[in-house]
């Protein structure tokens, strides 16, 4: 027997109906012996999510004002919920602790934490689980880290303990033994820490999608789903910008070896995407795993002849840019040519002093900035191995009658970068997402 650890975002129990769906979940298959609850999300448009309700009470609280509104509003949302499961669990009790240490000035990330603790009380009441609270197990060093090697002994021996755990997302203990949370949406880390600490063979991630998408809907219509995509490959396309996962819950699974599913709470027979290590094993049905990208880049471009004799050339345009605090993303260079491209925001009133500081540095014989770039990856651990992708995506690029500025494949082999202008972005997702999937005809 396996040991899976399911992580339910806000949506997945932002009401009895949905607390539901994830208790049949969980009881569905035994592996499933440990779970990590969000705070009940919205559970529509125009709803507030428990958390930022929370947020709202420790304000009013700080200010010395009433937190009557928030707080009842957050007690009607857990007591209906527990109402509708028929819980029995003196929920008032832990209301008006809540509410008491929050008025004492608990402080913003006990407050912010509570939505989970709850929760995770309701669920482990609804589920006859026993209650794991992280804050005696997920440890935050003095610079506020997650201190991992600590986690990884307390939290292991913890978990061992338990036949079946519900273990609250979001926070943990910092040195002073007071609550402390990660940062938003910080409960995707919690299960990765979780699934590493209790030696899990599957992360299961449960949201309201069923899985990654190839390309970002709001440009192309209707996507098809990731189904397999290494956590390499992930990695590009979520520092690329798709929105996947929170960042730091890809490392601690990562590093254990264990692969993480993400699975849909209201169509639970959909496999979702897997994330794994394995690139052979898995073929996909597509030479590209997915697409992503942003706009507002800046290239900074610098020309010198003989610029590849030069000793000590490029490490210079990097001091310039070091003396600036400013960060770059790529580096495409040629002989006499180098390229830094940059996030717009990092050298917003930097410019002159950068120019001028790489003149001073490198002697050019033309430095120029060049803003309004937007970058796009494609993606795809099969690129490697296949012939003509680049001639494909540039086919695909010229036929849409765009031009290219930039062209980086990377040194991951995983991954083709294109910079075009701001305007061209949405056009080249679609044209390239045209040029390599092809539809298979749906009856
Ligand atoms: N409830 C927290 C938030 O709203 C954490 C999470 O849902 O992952 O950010």
């Amino acid at each position: 027997m396996g040991i899976k650890v399911a992580k339910f975002g806000g949506s997945s129990l932002a009401d009895a109906a949905q607390f539901k769906k994830v208790r049949d979940i969980l009881l569905s298959d035994k592996d499933r012996r440990i779970v990590v609850p969000s705070a009940p999300g919205k559970r529509s448009a125009t709803d507030v999510k428990v958390t930022d309700l929370f947020y709202a009470c420790n304000r009013l609280a700080e200010a010395g004002k009433s937190m009557d509104e928030p707080f009842g509003a957050i007690a009607e949302r857990f007591h209906s919920i527990a109402r509708e499961l028929e819980l029995d669990l003196d929920l008032d009790s832990y209301l008006n602790e809540v509410r008491r240490q929050i008025e004492l000035g608990a402080g913003e990330d006990y407050a912010a934490s509570r939505g989970e603790y709850l929760s995770g009380v309701l669920l482990s009441n609804c589920l006859g689980w026993d209650f794991v609270d992280p804050k005696t197990g997920i440890f935050f060093d003095e610079c506020g880290r997650l201190d991992g090697e600590k986690t990884q002994t307390v939290l292991g021996k913890i978990l061992k303990e338990h036949e079946h755990a519900v273990v609250p997302g979001f926070y943990g203990c910092d040195t002073h033994g007071n609550v402390k949370t990660f940062s938003r949406g910080g409960s995707d880390i919690t299960g990765a820490i979780v699934a590493r600490a209790a030696e899990a063979d599957l992360y299961e991630n449960w949201t309201d999608v069923s899985g990654c998408l190839m390309a970002d809907p709001r440009i192309v219509r209707d996507p098809e789903t990731i189904r397999y995509v290494t956590y390499r490959e992930l990695r590009e396309l979520s520092y690329m910008g798709a929105s996947v996962l929170h960042e730091d819950a890809i490392f601690p699974v990562r590093i254990a070896g264990i692969p993480t599913n993400i699975r849909n709470t209201n169509q639970p027979d959909e496999p979702g995407t897997l994330i794994g290590y394995e690139a052979e094993e898995h073929e996909s049905e597509y030479v590209i795993t997915g697409i992503a990208g942003h706009k507002d880049f800046a290239i900074i471009n610098v020309e010198k002849a003989m610029m590849n004799a030069e000793l000590g050339f490029g490490r210079r345009v990097l001091q310039a840019l070091e003396e600036q605090k400013i960060s770059f993303e790529h580096m495409p260079s040629g002989i006499d040519t180098m390229c830094v491209v940059v996030h717009e925001d990092a050298i917003r009133g930097k410019k002159e002093k950068l120019i001028e500081r790489i003149r001073q540095l490198c002697e050019p014989d033309t430095v120029e900035i060049h803003s309004g770039l937007a970058l796009i990856a494609t993606v795809g651990r099969g690129m490697v191995r296949s012939k003509g992708i680049s001639a494909r995506l540039f086919d695909a690029l010229v036929k849409a009658g765009i031009n290219v500025r930039l062209i980086d494949q990377g040194s991951s082999e995983l991954n083709i970068i294109v910079g075009v202008d701001n305007l061209d972005f949405e056009n080249a997702v679609r044209a390239i997402y045209r040029a390599f999937v092809v539809k298979k005809p749906r009856w």
